[in-house]
């Protein structure tokens, strides 16, 4: 696989956390830089050139949604945040800064490397020219260009806020996307508070393309931060 080569810029101020993080990353092929505080991180990012980020919240300098900020000025990197339990808002407002994923601490390295690999997929996918016309994953299938969706192979009526709801989660697939990012894109950014529509749209849309909706493959929630699409819908996180 090509992203075995791939540089990781790790900011993180606490030892036994990036201990931990070396030793998973590097046992993994990845190349690594490390970085112990924002302002570290942020050079090391102009100047070596990562191919992702992991970034810690809790910094002793500069915080890491400003470190995001700064960040998405010049730099399109994918950023995974790694924030403990008590930094839950921190973390909605890292991914509105431009941050790509979450994790939450403590994670697994399992966990860790499948987020890795998505972001990954999602870099090289705009490197080489942006989406294709049709999506497939599992028996989900959708025809951008006919404005299809499928389900085993037979066509499933959906709405055009359903269709756009699930356009913009599969322009993110992979990844965690606020709810009002997602009402920002779905519906306009005089909407971002209006996340009551969203539950009501994404039953609508697990109703109609999930076998089991209350037991989603897909459509999975992320308790108050937003949605994601599982791209590995085989296994469970
Ligand atoms: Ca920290």
């Amino acid at each position: 696989m090509t992203d075995e080569k791939a540089t990781v810029l790790l900011i993180e101020d606490e030892p036994q956390m990036r201990r931990f993080l070396k030793i998973t990353l590097q046992g993994h092929g990845y190349r690594l830089i490390e970085a112990q505080s924002g302002q570290e991180g942020l050079n090391e990012a102009a100047t070596r050139n990562p191919d992702i980020v992991l970034l810690d919240l809790g910094l002793p300098d500069i915080d890491g949604i400003e470190v995001t900020k700064r960040l998405r000025e010049w730099s399109h990197v994918p950023v995974i945040v790694i924030s403990a339990r008590e930094q839950e808002n921190d973390k909605i407002r890292a991914l509105d800064a431009g941050a790509d994923d979450y994790l939450t601490k403590p994670f697994g390295a399992g966990e860790l490397m499948a987020r890795i690999r998505v972001a990954l997929r999602h870099l090289s996918r705009q490197q080489t020219g942006g989406d294709e016309p049709v999506f497939v994953l599992a028996n989900l299938k959708v025809d951008f260009s006919k404005r299809q969706v499928f389900i085993d192979e037979k066509e499933v009526h959906v709405t055009p806020i359903e269709y756009k709801l699930l356009a913009t989660l599969i322009r993110h697939a992979g990844k965690v996307i606020t709810h009002s990012q997602l009402m920002k894109e779905v519906w306009g950014p005089g909407y971002a508070d209006q996340t009551h529509y969203l539950r009501i749209y994404m039953a609508q849309i697990r109703h109609k393309l999930e076998a089991d909706p209350a037991r989603p493959r897909f459509f999975i929630n992320e308790p108050g931060i937003g949605y994601r699409l599982r791209m590995e819908p085989g296994q469970d996180r």
